[in-house]
């Protein structure tokens, strides 16, 4: 038995988390599941979105399939899901982009990885406020030790980038590629313009390429990467990109497959991985056994085999496709009419997929 804890979330979280246990169970692979709460749902009985006994349990079992968690505005309290990924360093993101029969997308055949470093770069939250007195300094030190000049009524954001987070994500992707018979790794950059940061992730990129001699390496610069993948998206495979790069290429190959409600998703680190969709808690739908299941449900296919339950997932990956293939038993967002009557709940895709298996 493995033990994974399962975060029900809030929103449409408990629905969608409990479709995607009942199918990663119906695949045989013998998860023990430890539940637990975290969200807007239980910020009063607990007085934190996010409880000490299911971050325990996380860092406990080091391994989560967690449902969306609303980010509450104004409170006071930090996301859940930003926190949990600092505190437990997931410093690779992973969002596999691929095609399947029946999802309305103008592309057909896409089969990209993107793999996003979690923790550098303009996301590292250092930052300093226009007018404040440690942004003065700053702008002063700067324009004594730099030929360019930083305008005095600016605010500034640092994006760092050093060589052991570079190495670790890079060893990662090329790892991934290798466990999942990958053939090639794109290291994604702007060298060009920023040398010193995005010039060493190039860098430290060729580096660690030399040691997976098996796997094609070569880089691309962000913006011909853009047109590229709109382009001829056939020609990338795993692609690795800093921190904000990484964020905005994501979402633009989930649009390349059809979008948000079959996009899964990893935060992946050395003290755990937490496997969730890219979509978030969607709270207007709460509780009303709609929304589509399918990005939770292929989360826990990538969880499978994270965990090295290849069979399991291969099943639970099929199924899906079959389901959605047949394009019977989906979910309103999945019709080509949204308002098509004969689309199923989120219990009965899940139903329809547990069907298959
Ligand atoms: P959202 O993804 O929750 O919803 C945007 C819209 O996408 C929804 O109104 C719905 O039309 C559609 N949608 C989303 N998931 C769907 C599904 N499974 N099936 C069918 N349609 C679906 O984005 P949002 O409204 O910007 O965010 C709501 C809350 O979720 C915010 O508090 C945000 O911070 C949080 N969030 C959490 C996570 C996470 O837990 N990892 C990720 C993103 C957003």
């Amino acid at each position: 038995m493995t033990n994974v804890t399962l975060i029900t979330g809030d929103g449409i979280g408990p629905e969608i988390a409990d479709a995607a246990r009942r199918c990663v169970d119906a695949t045989g692979a013998d998860i023990n599941w430890e539940v637990a709460e975290a969200g807007a749902d239980v910020m009063k009985k607990y007085g934190t979105p996010l409880p000490e006994v299911t971050f325990e349990s996380v860092r406990k079992n080091g391994v989560a399939l967690k449902a969306p968690i609303t980010t509450p505005v104004g409170t006071g309290f930090r996301s859940v899901n930003v926190y949990m990924r600092q505190e437990l360093d997931l410093y690779a993101c992973l969002r596999p982009c691929k095609s399947y029969k029946g999802v309305r997308s103008r592309y057909t055949d896409i089969d990209l990885v993107v793999v996003r470093e979690n923790t550098e770069d303009l996301y590292a939250g250092i930052e300093y406020e226009k007018g404040a007195d440690d942004t003065a300094e700053l702008i002063d030190w700067l324009n004594e030790h730099s030929e360019r000049k930083v305008a005095s009524d600016s605010g500034i954001s640092i994006k760092p980038i050093s060589v052991s987070a570079t190495q670790r994500v890079f060893h990662f992707a090329f790892e991934y590629a290798r466990k999942m018979g990958r053939r090639k790794v794109t290291s994604v950059h702007k060298a060009n313009i920023m040398k010193y940061s995005d010039g060493l992730w190039l860098e430290v990129s060729r580096q660690v390429a030399k040691g997976y001699p098996d796997i094609e390496f070569e880089d691309r610069i962000v913006d011909n990467m853009c047109m590229q993948l709109i382009q001829k998206p056939e020609l990338y495979d795993v692609m690795v990109l800093p921190n904000l790069y990484g964020d905005i290429l994501s979402d633009l190959c989930a649009g390349l497959v059809g979008g948000l409600g079959v996009a899964p998703g990893a935060n992946i680190g050395e003290k755990g991985a937490i496997f969730e969709a890219t979509h978030g808690s969607a709270p207007r739908y709460a509780g009303q056994n709609k929304v589509n299941p399918t990005a939770l449900i292929l989360s826990g296919v990538l969880m499978l085999r994270y965990l090295d339950k290849m069979a399991e997932a291969d099943r639970l990956e099929k199924a899906v496709a079959a389901v959605i293939a047949e394009g019977k038993s989906v979910t309103y967002d999945m019709k080509a009419d949204r308002n098509d009557p004969t689309a199923v709940g989120t219990k009965e895709m899940a139903d329809a997929i547990i069907a298959k298996m």
